[in-house]
Order: C-alpha cells, then sequence, then structure tokens
C-alpha cells in the first residue's frame, strides 16, 4: 500500500502516553521529524521504591487522584459508568499497575466465529516483532513459559509463582487455566525512583526524545479539532488550544497519528465539524470494555512476601465461548505483609503509620472479562452542552448486559472451585461487579477492519477514507480481549510507525 504525503515534512502525533511515545520514539529513531502535541505539560513527581520483587512505597492512582482528570461527560445507560484521562506528561502510564501480557494468537481470529464484523485484519505473526521490541525497550519481568492462552514476553528479570501457590496451579490445569507469574514492566526486582514508576514509559521515552534535533513537544496543546486538505482526501494538520494562552493554534503535517488515549481520540475525530471524516456514522461505534470484578476471600495460609502474585490465564479457547471469558490478577496478604518497623524510615518515605494486620490472608481475583462488542454501545458529542475546552461534551453509552453478567459469574464460580480442588478453606469477603470504565480499558470506538463498512482504520492503521490519517491507541482495537491492552497497544502503535517510514522510503522521501 502506498501513502501519499504532503509536503511539509513533520508527522505529527497527538498524545504523549505510552502509545504516542512509542510511535515517536519509532519514527525519530527511523530519521523523521516529528512533533509531538500534548494537552499536559507536567507529570507528578513521588518516590517509588521496589526492593527484591516486593512494592515498599508505590504512588498510586488513588494517592495521586489530584492529578488525575475526571472529564466531563454525559452518562446515556449506566449512571455509574466511569471515565479516566491524565491530561499529564507521559499520560495514563503515570498511574498504570505495569502489567504487561501479549495476546495469543487467537485472541485476533475467535472473533471471525461469531460474526464477520469481528474479524482482525491483522494476526499475531503483524504484532510479534513489535512486542519483543516495545518489551527490549521497556524491560519486562515476569515468566518465560508459553501456554497456548498466553505467549511469554522477553523478560530481563525472572519470575517464578511462589511455592505456596503450586497447588493453585496444579489445580487450574484441571480447569484448563494456567497460573503463571504476574508480568510486570519493570525488568528488575530493585527500583528506586523519583517519578511515580519507571513503568511511566512515556516520560522515561520523552527524556530520551528530547534530546533528539529531529523531536518537538508542544505541551499545553489541547487538539481540539483535524483539517483537512481542500480535497478532503487527506489531513493537513490539526488545530489546537493552547491552554496558557488561551489561543487557537494550528499545526500542519504530512501524516497524523492520533495517540490520545481511551476516548480521546475518538473524541477529536468525532469534533472534525467537516462530517467527512465520520461519513458512515462508524466512529464511537462498537465500545468495549475489559469488564473488571473484585472477588476476595479470606483464607487460611500465612501471609506473602509479595502482594501481586501472579496472573490466573482465562481457559484454553476451547473451552469458553468466543469473547466471553476471563483472566485474572491474583493478590494475596497485601494487608498481612510484615509492616516496615523503622518509624523513621516510615516517615521519611512518607509511609504514615503502620495499614491494620488483619486476621488470616486476603487473598484477591482482579477479575478481567471480555465483553462482544455490538454497535449499540457507543459515544458521541452532545448536541448543545460543553466541556471544559469549550468543545461538545462526550456522552458515553454502555452498560453490562445479562451476557457480561455471565461472564464475570462464570469467572467467580472459576476461581472457587480452583480453590476447592486445590483443596484450600475459603470464605468469600466480597464479590463486587464494578461499572463500565473501571478497569481504564475502553477500546473500540474507532476499531480497525478491512472493510470500510464495519472499520474506521485499515490493517495498518490508517483511516479507510484518509490514507495519512492514522489512530494508534486501543480505541482501535477490534474486538475485546482479557488481557491489559497497554502493551498490545504499544505493539500497534510502533507497527504503525513502522509502516509509515518504509511507505514514506519508498516514494522517496
Ligand atoms: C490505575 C490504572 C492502572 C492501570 N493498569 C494497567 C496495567 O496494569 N496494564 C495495562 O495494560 N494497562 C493498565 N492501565 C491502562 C493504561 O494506563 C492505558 O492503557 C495506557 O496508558 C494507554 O496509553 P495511551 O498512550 O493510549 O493513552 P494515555 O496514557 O491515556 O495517554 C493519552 C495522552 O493523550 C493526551 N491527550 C488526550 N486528549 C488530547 C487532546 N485532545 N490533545 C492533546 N493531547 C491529548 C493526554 O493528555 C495523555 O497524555 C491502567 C490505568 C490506570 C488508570
Amino acid at each position: 500500500m502506498s501513502i501519499p504525503f504532503i509536503s511539509d515534512d513533520q508527522i505529527v502525533i497527538v498524545g504523549s502516553g505510552p502509545t504516542g511515545t512509542v510511535a515517536a520514539w519509532t519514527l525519530v529513531k527511523a530519521g523523521f521529524k516529528v512533533t509531538l502535541l500534548e494537552s499536559g505539560c507536567s507529570f507528578p513527581k513521588s518516590l517509588h521504591l521496589r526492593v527484591r520483587d516486593r512494592e515498599i512505597r508505590r504512588p498510586y492512582a488513588l494517592e495521586l487522584r489530584d492529578h488525575v482528570a475526571y472529564p466531563q461527560f454525559e452518562n446515556l445507560d449506566d449512571p455509574l459508568t466511569r471515565w479516566f484521562k491524565a491530561h499529564l506528561l507521559g499520560g495514563l502510564g503515570s498511574f498504570w499497575g505495569g502489567v504487561v501480557l501479549r495476546f495469543a494468537p487467537e485472541d485476533f481470529t475467535e472473533g471471525e466465529s461469531i460474526s464477520e464484523r469481528y474479524r482482525w485484519p491483522i494476526g499475531y505473526a503483524d504484532l510479534e516483532p513489535c512486542y519483543s521490541r516495545v518489551e527490549h525497550l521497556i524491560g519486562v519481568s515476569g515468566g518465560k513459559v508459553s501456554v497456548p492462552v498466553l505467549p511469554a514476553c522477553h523478560v530481563n528479570h525472572t519470575l517464578e509463582v511462589p511455592p505456596e501457590f503450586s497447588d493453585l496451579a496444579a489445580a487450574a490445569q484441571k480447569l484448563d487455566r494456567w497460573l503463571l507469574p504476574a508480568n510486570h514492566v519493570y525488568g528488575k526486582s530493585t527500583l528506586f525512583s523519583q517519578i511515580p514508576s519507571p513503568a511511566n514509559i512515556g516520560v522515561r521515552l520523552l527524556g530520551q526524545l528530547r534530546r533528539h534535533k529531529n523531536f518537538r513537544l508542544i505541551s499545553n496543546a489541547h487538539v481540539t479539532q483535524l483539517h483537512l486538505h481542500q480535497t478532503k482526501a487527506l489531513v493537513a494538520g490539526v488545530e489546537y488550544l493552547d491552554r496558557q494562552s488561551g489561543e487557537l493554534c494550528f499545526q500542519s503535517g504530512r501524516a497524523v497519528m492520533l495517540a490520545a488515549g481511551q476516548l480521546g481520540s475518538t473524541q477529536i475525530l468525532l469534533n472534525c465539524s467537516n462530517g467527512i471524516i465520520n461519513a458512515d456514522g462508524l466512529i464511537g461505534r462498537y465500545l468495549h470494555d475489559n469488564m473488571y470484578a473484585a472477588y476476595t476471600y479470606q483464607i487460611d495460609r500465612p501471609p506473602l512476601k509479595e502482594s501481586l502474585v501472579s496472573y490466573l490465564t482465562r481457559p484454553d479457547y476451547s473451552k469458553a465461548k468466543p469473547l466471553q471469558t476471563t483472566g485474572f490478577q491474583v493478590y494475596a496478604g497485601a494487608l498481612n505483609q510484615k509492616p516496615l518497623a523503622n518509624s523513621k524510615l516510615r516517615s521519611n518515605l512518607g509511609l504514615g503509620s503502620p495499614p491494620p494486620q488483619d486476621e488470616g490472608v486476603p487473598l484477591l481475583f482482579a477479575c478481567f472479562g471480555t465483553q462482544i462488542p455490538h454497535d449499540s454501545r457507543c459515544v458521541s458529542l452532545h448536541p448543545h452542552a460543553k466541556d471544559e475546552y469549550g468543545l461538545p461534551l462526550l456522552r458515553i453509552s454502555t452498560r453490562h448486559d445479562s451476557d457480561d453478567i455471565a461472564t464475570l459469574d462464570e469467572g467467580r464460580r472459576a476461581v472457587e472451585a480452583l480453590m476447592e480442588i486445590a483443596g484450600w478453606q475459603f470464605s468469600s469477603k466480597s464479590s463486587a461487579i464494578e461499572p463500565p470504565g473501571t478497569s481504564v480499558h475502553f477500546g473500540g470506538t474507532v476499531r480497525m477492519h478491512t472493510d470500510p463498512k464495519l472499520g474506521v482504520v485499515n490493517a495498518v492503521n490508517a483511516m479507510h477514507e484518509i490514507p495519512n490519517l492514522f489512530v494508534i491507541d486501543a480505541s482501535c482495537f477490534t474486538t475485546s480481549v482479557e488481557k491489559n491492552p497497554t502493551l498490545t497497544a504499544m505493539a500497534i502503535a510502533m507497527r504503525a510507525a513502522d509502516l509509515l517510514s518504509q511507505n514514506s522510503r519508498s516514494l522517496g522521501h
């Protein structure tokens, strides 16, 4: 496929989160000039201390909530729906848990058996080289064993399932699931950092990019819409609000890559007043969530050193209905860890008083479920109301339906069966199905599909109608997968940047 380019030599990227910065890094390394526009201008700084795979102090979303924008939006369905957005350098990478999981080959194909509309235009083999390169770039701690439902990452620091969990691991296989070490972004066992986390990929990569003459960051630049060439066949650049001066500005580019995060890129596209961009009304539809439920049990076990101990996979593909399954992060003994005793050190680290000690060990199965992406779940723009930037308010229309509740409930039954098979005594402490958006993994509203009637972007993440306009965050996902999405979104962003640079070269630019 060839991509026509306009004369401006800049490639414009919108968003400095994990996906935007990985694309910028790839293009700058390939010799391209990149201008990155970011609505935020800073990132929260706080201490992160991790010793021998044990978190001593980890700034996290709740502690840093003052920095997170809870954007205004209108709920058209479930009134408890959540939408998190962080207008910061590094995006939501300031807060994420850093759990990185590859999608398995079947994650790209299992939806096809339900409907043509769930057919991804790319497969695992297309992404594998980029998974490897992203993993080398960010550093991964985790297991080295691939299982049919979860390919292993390239890991710098190997983790094992704690021996205390070996009977659970054996039980998992009887349920056609696997209990594995939980992969993290760290890549080493001990770290000390002044930023929230070295997991803040965006901030880390911006540090390298800013030293490069081909890279320019414009912060405080809130992109409001896109401008097309008169022919309407190409994007000419982006309009943005300078948040300091309040002025509207324009940045031209030979290509534009949108990486404004969950629902952010979609909002920009929907706001394009020319309407031609959304001629088929597909943008905003097929919203899907990585549904979240928290199942907590009291178990009769000694406390563990670590809190996040393992990852319980989905069942084998032959054992679950397509697109209706669950995977789990398993946390144990967090409240029972021996607290750091030295009170002066505690105070220097900002740790406050030791947490109260609970009886027995709490075991949390943090459940992530897939959702069949119906086109009726959607986001759209409010006809009159405006957000804090004077742009039309986003409306979100979604709720968990009976299929979704059944998927999450099947997950709860699976973890209880797991403990029973392992011979563990347990009692339920709480079981909470959280509202849509809780996992901060919305996707699908600018979906990939080969057929322009079923998807907004093609296999190289370019819009079918506008070949120099790309959408490279998780809004391009065709279906929802139970695995955390950010590693895959970064691999897709890197691949799109690679292909853009190759196609550009073949045209002699
Ligand atoms: C508490 C928490 C825990 C999480 N844990 C995990 C995990 O363990 N594993 C996992 O895979 N994922 C996790 N996530 C999700 C993860 O953070 C996101 O998937 C990831 O950050 C998405 O990267 P992104 O670059 O696409 O978007 P973002 O990180 O959202 O970055 C988007 C950037 O675009 C900018 N932007 C938005 N709109 C505009 C505009 N109009 N103009 C200019 N700039 C704009 C924003 O300011 C932001 O900097 C977690 C999220 C949270 C909040």
